[in-house]
Formats: structure tokens, sequence, C-alpha cells
């Protein structure tokens, strides 16, 4: 741990610190409450041990002040004091503080309070990572890592409620769906059949360019690219390099009817300028639209429509 300690008697931080240095932590050491706080904020310390009686303001002043600072961020404060009372103990857990040591401070009782915190501290670390990971979860696709629908419809939603606003901007989505591939996964099994959608979710992150665009699963061997403020011609670019791309990885796919005897998917491209009159389930049933006209096409191959009017979705 890196151990703060902030008192202003030069005797009592040298033997604190000589205690806390042969347990194996790093120490800080401080003059005073200013330059304690400036040392919470700047070195991020795992444990402050705090003198309640200084110079200027009082140990549970500067307590206060570094909760102030790091809302988030719970880092454990021990004071020091020579006396405690009863209401001492109070006024410094209400302060923020979280146990009290009294001077001179015993290495027994330090240890043990030392060791007190860093469990805390362990488990809120523990919980922050589990929330961490719960909050990935949520948001993609465990099989290749892709957003997950949830999430690709609230970023759709988004992009299309911020481009109706903006009245100017047009917004693409390329969908994508694997040819022949309930025969690949008969023939090949289901685990390869997984592993060939984890490549193809690979092919497609290396296909974005830039940060606003998103790749999501949209569900079993479909997936999607959202494009925002791209037209159709830059949408069709991107739908015809991540054919090629997918062809080029070259999976083995002796069960398609297609004449290359390799894992490939068909395109449907849909673009429009959002704006009110308009609807983005509009937008996406056109794109399944062109992705079907792709499969009709003879698959392996990219099919594209714009957006002007309702009515572009139903004829
Ligand atoms: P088409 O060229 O018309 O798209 O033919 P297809 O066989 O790909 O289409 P269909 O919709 O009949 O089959 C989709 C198949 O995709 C069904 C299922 O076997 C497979 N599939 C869907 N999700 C997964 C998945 O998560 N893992 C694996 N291994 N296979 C999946
Ligand atoms: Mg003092
Ligand atoms: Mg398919």
């Amino acid at each position: 741990m890196r151990v703060l300690v902030a008192d202003d008697s030069p005797t009592s931080r040298r033997v604190v610190q000589t205690h806390i240095e042969r347990m194996g932590h790093e120490v800080l050491v401080a003059e005073g409450g200013d330059q304690a706080l400036e040392m919470f904020l700047d070195r991020r310390p795992d444990l402050v041990l705090l003198d309640v009686i200084m110079p200027g303001r009082s140990g549970f002043d500067i307590a206060r002040e570094m909760r102030q600072s790091r809302r988030h961020d719970w880092i454990p404060i021990i004071f020091l004091s020579g006396m405690i009372k009863d209401q001492d103990i109070a006024d410094g857990i209400d302060a923020g503080g979280d146990d009290y040591l009294t001077k001179p401070v015993n290495p027994v009782v330090l240890r043990a309070k030392m060791l007190a915190m860093q469990r805390i501290s362990d488990m809120r670390h523990q919980l922050a990572e589990a929330n961490r990971q719960l909050a990935h979860q949520s948001n993609h696709d465990a099989l290749t890592q892709l957003a997950n629908r949830r999430s690709l419809d609230e970023y759709l939603s988004k992009q299309w409620s911020s481009a109706v606003r903006h009245g100017s901007r047009p917004l693409s989505l390329v969908m994508l769906d694997v040819d022949y591939f309930k025969n690949y996964n008969d023939h090949y099994g289901h685990q390869a059949g997984d592993e060939c959608l984890v490549r193809i979710a690979e092919t497609l992150k290396a296909n974005l360019q830039r940060g606003e665009d998103m790749a999501a699963r949209f569900g079993g061997e479909e997936f999607i690219v959202i494009l925002p403020e791209t037209p159709i011609e830059g949408a069709v670019l991107v739908g015809e390099r991540i054919r090629n791309d997918v062809r080029d990885l070259a999976i083995p796919h002796q069960h398609t009817r297609l004449d290359v005897k390799r894992v490939t998917v068909s395109v449907g491209v849909a673009s429009t300028v959002p704006r009110s009159t308009l609807s983005l389930e509009q937008l996406l049933g056109l794109a399944d639209k062109s992705l079907y006209e792709a499969k009709g096409a003879g698959r392996d191959c990219v099919r594209s429509r714009v957006l002007e009017t309702p009515d572009d979705v139903r004829t």
C-alpha cells in the first residue's frame, strides 16, 4: 500500500513512518494539512493517517475536504490523536474518517488497523471490477464481443435523434447475413459455426474507421454496422470491403450452393437523411429489404437503397 502520513510533529511522523516502512509499505510524508491534501489529490494513496491537531486547519477539516474531492473513490482515513474522547470519535467519523489511533502509536494496533482497512479496500476493488464486468456484459455479445442488440438499439436511437435534430446529416446501415450458414453448421458443427462468427465479427471491427462507427450482432448470424454521417456511396464501399474481407478469410465451406466454396456474406445497405417524417424502423426495414435483394441476386453481393419517403420500404 501507499500510505500518506500527515502530522506536524517531526518525531511522531518519523515513528509512524518507520513502523509502516517496516511492514513493507510505501510512505508519503506531509508536514501539515494543506500538503496532505495536495499529496492526496496528486499521488493517490491507498490509506491516509491524519493527525487531528495541526496548526491551521484540523485533521477533521482536511478529511472532510478529501472526502468531497473524491466522491467515487473511497480511500480509508485513520486519525492520529494523543487523547481521544468519545465525542472526538463521533466527530472524526462524521468528518469522513474511518478509525482512530492513539499516539504514541502502538505498532501492533497500527498493523491490525491497516490490515482491516486493506481488507475493506480490497473488497471495494473487487466490487468495482465486478460492476465493470457486468456493465460490459450487458452491452456486449458474449460470443463475438461486439455490441449486442440492446446496446445497438440504444446507440441507433441516439444517432437517429441527433441526425433529425441536425437536419441534413446522413445515416447509413450495413446489414449482413452469412450465406448458407445452416449448411455450414450442419456439416462442420456448431462449434466451428461459432468460430466462424467470431472471425466475421473481427473482420467487421477491422473495417470500422471512425470512432462513431459501430458494429453489432443483430441476431444469430446477422450483423449490422452503423455509419453516422455517412452517405450511401460510403456505406456501399464499406459493405463491399466487408464482403471482400470475409471472402478473403477463405474459410472452407464445401456445402454452400455458391461456386466459391468459402464462407461468404450477403450485404444490405440502407441510407437516409433522418427527419421527423421518417422513422428508424423504416430505415431498418429498408436495410432488411436490401439484404433480401442481395440474397435473391445470388448472395455474396451488396445491394443498397435510399430511404426518401415511407413508401420506399413498402414498394
Ligand atoms: P441464407 O444464405 O439464406 O442466409 O441461408 P442460411 O442457411 O444462412 O439461413 P438460415 O436463416 O436458414 O440459417 C441460419 C442458421 O444460422 C441457423 C443456425 O444454424 C445458424 N446460427 C444462428 N445463430 C448461430 C450461432 O450463434 N452459432 C452458430 N454456430 N450457428 C448459428
Ligand atoms: Mg499535532
Ligand atoms: Mg444466413
